[in-house]
């Protein structure tokens, strides 16, 4: 069972489900040379995926492109079917930072033959996740940078001003899905700018008011 620490570890959730959207940024999506969807893009990822803040990420061996993707993580806190988009910030206990790791290669050949696309986001260490802050700690989610480094180097630099699918919409979408329960987290998608990540690079997440998030990297060789 994996956890999730809110306000430093004063409160500590199990981890449910993680519900992620694709190409929620125009400049991503244009990037990957993908359509906008008219309707959001919804995948999962399971709780094992995650690893902690100063953790290590093991590209697995059947894949050499794994791509970056920071994201903005929802924490939810408050269970709910259907909700409103109205009362969606009631049911957010707060706010962190993850990335949506992505086996490019993987991902495109299942793309290909429309398959689901778990293999290249639901491998174990595919969800670094940091600690949450309280929802009241920060003022407009709807604004916030996302940077994110490798070896120092910027490669992404976003703002979730610019999701196509606000928080309040998207999150009220998911819930027509799923019951969203206490504990589950949302990936709210990813701005332009993903990139391939190699063994012993190191990533660095940083989101206004909500905090960072730092991994290192290392490529898994196939079994003798
Ligand atoms: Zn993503």
């Amino acid at each position: 069972m994996k956890y999730s620490k809110l306000d430093g570890g004063t409160y500590e959730f199990p981890i449910g489900k993680i519900v992620c959207i694709g190409r929620n940024y125009v400049d991503h999506i244009k990037e990957l040379g993908n359509e906008t969807p008219e309707a959001p893009v919804i995948f999962m990822k399971p709780a094992s995926s995650v690893v902690d803040d100063g953790g290590t990420v093991e590209i697995p061996p059947y894949s050499r492109d794994c791509h970056h993707e920071a994201e903005l993580a929802l924490l939810i806190g408050k269970t709910g079917k259907n909700i409103p988009a109205e009362q969606v910030m009631e049911h957010l206990a707060g706010f962190g930072v993850a990335l949506d790791l992505t086996l490019r290669d993987v991902q495109s050949e299942q793309k290909k033959k429309g398959l689901p696309w778990e293999i290249a986001k639901g491998f174990d260490t595919a969800c670094p996740l940091s600690s949450f802050v309280s929802r009241a700690k920060v003022q407009d989610p709807q604004n916030l940078t996302i940077r994110l480094t490798v070896n120092g180097e910027l490669r992404q630099n976003g703002c979730t001003a610019m999701m196509i699918h606000p928080i309040a919409n998207l999150v009220s979408q998911m819930s027509r899905i799923c019951t969203l329960e206490a504990g589950d987290v949302i990936l709210t998608g990813t701005p332009a700018g993903v990139g391939q990540l190699k063994h012993g690079d190191d990533v660095h997440v940083e989101i206004s008011q909500v905090g960072t998030l730092g991994v290192s990297i290392i490529q898994m060789a196939e079994l003798g």
